[in-house]
């Protein structure tokens, strides 16, 4: 059985002030040309990136090899999440995938893996439009079965073209190798005759802020461990719960379900009712608590072991600059000893540190320089300890195996801080990250990362004590700190809200 698969994906903060390029899609694909001129991938670089890691392609891999499936990847392209994406990098990576799917003739299903939650210029539902696109061109009965992030926000566009949709099951995702082999397994099921999805979808009133979305802790630990009671039932294939991402002004931002069932729609409809209302019956629990930086602070001087400071509003893996310094300002104004701050995008500054050189010191205008919503350059006289090309292969569960490409990497000090200041940005999830540079984490008092939840996948273990910071930015924890126009209302907790769908 011949199955062709491909990812275009994309978190989209609608309050970045960054859109998001075609070139910032080229810069995070597998390079090479697969023969057409554009240096998207193709099968034979998308197999050289992700063979053999823990990633979702590599599930694919792995997942379509269990079934027997001949799997061709088309296309495979994730840029880093921020601002809107340009209507022109959008349609430009539709039309391609549309053109090697046709190109790349029959083919008996279609694998796809996208984000959920992107939106363009013109299209608040990006996904929508793709899978119409999709399931359009290869008819009504070709298999189409997509995995999709815990935080895409689902809608029924997304919902009708689909045969199945997985989503990540875990946040952080520390599952999406083995969402991919699910995805690649239920494909098999469908092309081997042994399923016909019926797939419900349920839409919660109720929208909610990532802190509280960790499935490591409640209220959604025990929600994960009921969807997958539900999942164990007889002729249930998947339960999944898309929490959304809340840093989109859409319409359909926020909490749907969708269930999985073989043949038997009333059966999906019923159980997606019943994790609905599971759900909602927990819904106080979502209230985020930040603690303000200098609490956090003296914490730290006060306690032993690694205290861990998520500075989740300025993450870049929900659209974050990366280059906010309104932590790494308090860490000197407190003149704490034994502190690390990872990482400050700052492609300028790496440069002059690097002309500089190791050994030397070095004024700068450090971070702050996106926009003004992140904290203010911070001027500093820096000793220059590292630097370096900013290459590192990830060793959590994240993406072991994946080689991630920082750029011009230096490590300055500060006083007693030590800043990671970086050409490119990505999220800090990873602790080898830090190792990478010379910096045990665990020989340290303090690291402030620009993390909202999924450092946790590496430093749940290592920190004694974490806490979700109360900073500024355009990924803050805070329904207060956005004016929404776009979202559907009433919706809860912004709004008071009576829902039927539940009793
Ligand atoms: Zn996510």
């Amino acid at each position: 059985m011949r199955v062709l698969s491909a990812c275009i994906a994309h978190e989209t903060n609608t309050f970045s002030a960054v859109p998001t390029t075609l070139a910032d899609f080229r810069h995070a694909s597998p390079q090479p040309d697969p023969g057409d001129g554009t240096s998207f991938g193709g099968d034979a670089a998308i197999r050289q990136a992700f063979a053999g890691t823990h990633s979702m392609a590599g599930g694919f891999l792995d997942g379509a090899n269990e079934q027997g499936l001949d799997l061709e990847m088309l296309l495979w392209t994730f840029a880093t999440p921020g601002g809107i994406v340009l209507q022109e990098a959008y349609e430009y990576l539709r039309d391609l995938l549309l053109r090697r799917l046709r190109q790349a003739g029959p083919a008996d299903g279609i694998l796809l893996h996208l984000h959920g939650a992107m939106v363009s210029e013109e299209h608040e539902d990006v996904e929508g439009d793709l899978l119409t696109a999709v399931r359009q061109q290869i008819g009504p009965r070709t298999p189409l079965v997509v995995t999709t992030d815990l935080h895409a926000n689902m809608t029924a566009a997304m919902a009708t073209p689909a045969d199945t949709i997985v989503g990540y099951d875990e946040y952080p995702h520390n599952d999406m190798y083995e969402r991919g082999v699910e995805g690649a397994r239920l494909l098999g099921d469908m092309l081997a005759g042994r399923l016909s999805p019926a797939m419900a979808y349920r839409q919660l009133p109720l929208i909610t802020m990532p802190p509280k979305q960790c499935t490591i802790i409640e209220p959604m630990r025990s929600l994960l461990a009921f969807a997958h009671e539900l999942e164990a039932r007889p002729g249930i294939a998947n339960v999944t719960l898309a929490m959304g991402f809340p840093f989109a002004d859409i319409h359909d931002a926020g909490v749907s379900v969708l269930v999985t069932a073989d043949s038997d729609r009333a059966l999906a409809e019923a159980t997606a009712d019943e994790m609905a209302a599971a759900i909602w019956a927990r819904r106080d629990d979502f209230t985020v608590r930040l603690t303000p930086v200098p609490e956090a602070i003296e914490y730290a001087r006060t306690h032993e072991g690694l205290t861990v400071l998520a500075d989740g509003s300025d993450n870049p893996g929900g659209g974050g600059p990366c280059d906010g310094t309104v932590v790494l300002q308090h860490l000197i104004e407190a003149d704490m000893q034994d502190a690390v701050v990872a990482i400050i995008v700052d492609p300028d500054s790496a440069e002059r540190a690097a002309q500089a050189g190791v050994g030397n010191n070095v004024s700068l205008m450090l971070g702050g320089k996106t926009d003004d919503r992140h904290g203010a350059p911070v001027p500093v006289t820096a000793y220059v300890r590292l630097i370096s090309d900013g290459t590192f292969v990830e060793q959590g569960p994240m993406g072991r195996g994946v080689t991630a490409q920082l750029g011009r990497t230096a490590v300055l000090v500060v006083g007693g801080v030590e800043v990671v200041v970086t050409e490119r940005r990505m999220q800090p999830l990873d602790a080898e990250l830090l190792r990478s540079v010379g910096i045990e984490p665990t020989r340290r008092r303090l690291v402030a990362l620009k993390s909202a939840v999924h450092f946790r996948s590496t430093y749940q273990d290592l920190a004694a004590r974490i806490f979700d910071l109360d900073t500024p930015g355009v990924h803050r924890p805070d329904f207060a700190a956005y004016e929404y126009r776009r979202l559907r209302r009433p919706l809860y907790p912004l709004d008071d809200v009576s829902w039927p769908g539940a009793s």
